[in-house]
C-alpha cells in the first residue's frame, strides 16, 4: 500500500514543483517505486519529468471527470525512474466541471485507490491555491509536506495553509497530518533565513525536516532539459540535498 503526500503550500513560486519532482527522483534512487501527480493545470511537474504535456493522450483531468483512469493516463517519466500522472491546461475545467459530480472532494483518492499497490509512494504537486484541485489532494493523502523559504511573509500564509489542513482533518479525511516543513531555497549566509529557520524549529519542533534544500542553480537548470535536479547533476548540492531528503522521507513512513 502506498504511503500518499501533497506537497502544498498555497503561495506560488515557494518550490513544490521542484521539491515533488527531486523528491520523486530521490526517492527513486532508492529504489521505492514512485507515482508523481501533477495536480497542477500549469503542468510544470509533468514537463519536469521529460513528458510533453501538449497533446497528453490522457491526463489528471480526465481522471477526476471520470472517463479514464490512472492505469491508463500514467507515463514514465524521461529516464524511467518513476510513473507521473500527467497535466496541462485542460485540468484547470476540471475546477469547475466536478462542481456538479458526487463525491467531488475524493475524486482523486478514489481514482488513486485502484493503482495504491503499485507503489510506495504517490507524491501529489498541488496548484498555488486552496482550491478544488488541492482539496483533492489533501482528502486523498496521509500528509502533506509544506516547502516555504525562509523568509519573513512564509511565515504569514502559514497559518491559512494549516488552518485548511485542521479543517480537512476533521471534516473530511482523518489520516492527514502535517509530515513537516520543508526549508527550501536556503541562503546560510542571509541572517534573516538563519532567523525564520530557527524560528520554524522553536515553533513546529520535529515537524520541521532536519534536511534543508540550499538555493542551487542546477535545481533552477534541470527542468529546461526535462530532467530532476537529482538526475540532471547528481553531484550537485541541491541534487544531494534532495536524496537526503529522501532518505529522510523513507525512515519518517516506517514510524508512520
Ligand atoms: P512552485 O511549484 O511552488 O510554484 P517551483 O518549484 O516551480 O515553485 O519553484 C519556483 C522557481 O524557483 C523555479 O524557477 C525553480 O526552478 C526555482 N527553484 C526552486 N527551488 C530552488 C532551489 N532550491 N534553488 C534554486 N532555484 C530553485
Ligand atoms: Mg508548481
Amino acid at each position: 500500500m502506498a504511503k500518499i503526500f501533497c506537497v502544498a503550500n498555497q503561495k506560488g513560486g515557494v518550490g513544490k514543483t521542484t521539491t515533488t519532482v527531486n523528491l520523486a527522483a530521490g526517492l527513486a534512487k532508492l529504489n521505492q517505486r514512485v507515482l508523481l501527480v501533477d495536480l497542477d493545470p500549469q503542468g510544470n511537474a509533468t514537463m519536469g519529468a521529460g513528458i510533453n504535456k501538449a497533446g497528453l493522450p490522457a491526463s489528471t483531468y480526465e481522471v477526476l471527470l471520470g472517463s479514464s483512469d490512472v492505469a491508463t493516463a500514467r507515463q514514465r517519466s524521461e529516464p524511467g525512474q518513476f510513473d507521473v500522472l500527467p497535466s496541462n491546461r485542460e485540468l484547470a475545467g476540471a475546477e469547475v466541471e466536478m462542481v456538479e459530480l458526487d463525491n467531488r472532494e475524493r475524486r482523486l483518492k478514489d481514482a488513486l485507490a485502484l493503482v495504491d499497490k503499485d507503489y510506495d509512494f504517490i507524491l501529489i504537486d498541488c496548484p498555488p491555491a486552496l482550491s478544488m484541485l488541492t482539496l483533492n489532494g489533501l482528502c486523498a493523502a496521509h500528509g502533506v509536506i509544506i516547502p516555504m523559504q525562509c523568509e519573513y511573509y512564509a511565515l504569514e500564509g502559514l497559518s491559512d495553509l494549516v488552518n485548511t489542513i485542521k479543517k480537512v482533518h476533521a471534516n473530511l479525511n482523518p489520516d492527514l497530518k502535517i509530515i513537516g516543513l520543508l526549508r527550501v531555497m536556503f541562503d546560510p549566509r542571509m541572517t534573516l533565513s538563519q532567523q525564520v529557520s530557527a524560528q520554524l524549529e522553536q515553533h513546529f519542533g520535529d515537524k520541521v525536516f532536519k534536511t534543508i534544500i540550499p538555493r542551487n542553480v542546477r535545481l533552477a537548470e534541470a527542468p529546461s532539459y526535462g530532467l530532476p535536479g537529482v538526475t540532471f547533476d547528481p553531484s550537485s548540492k541541491g541534487a544531494q540535498a534532495y536524496i537526503a531528503f529522501g532518505a529522510e522521507m523513507v525512515k519518517r513512513i516506517k514510524k508512520m
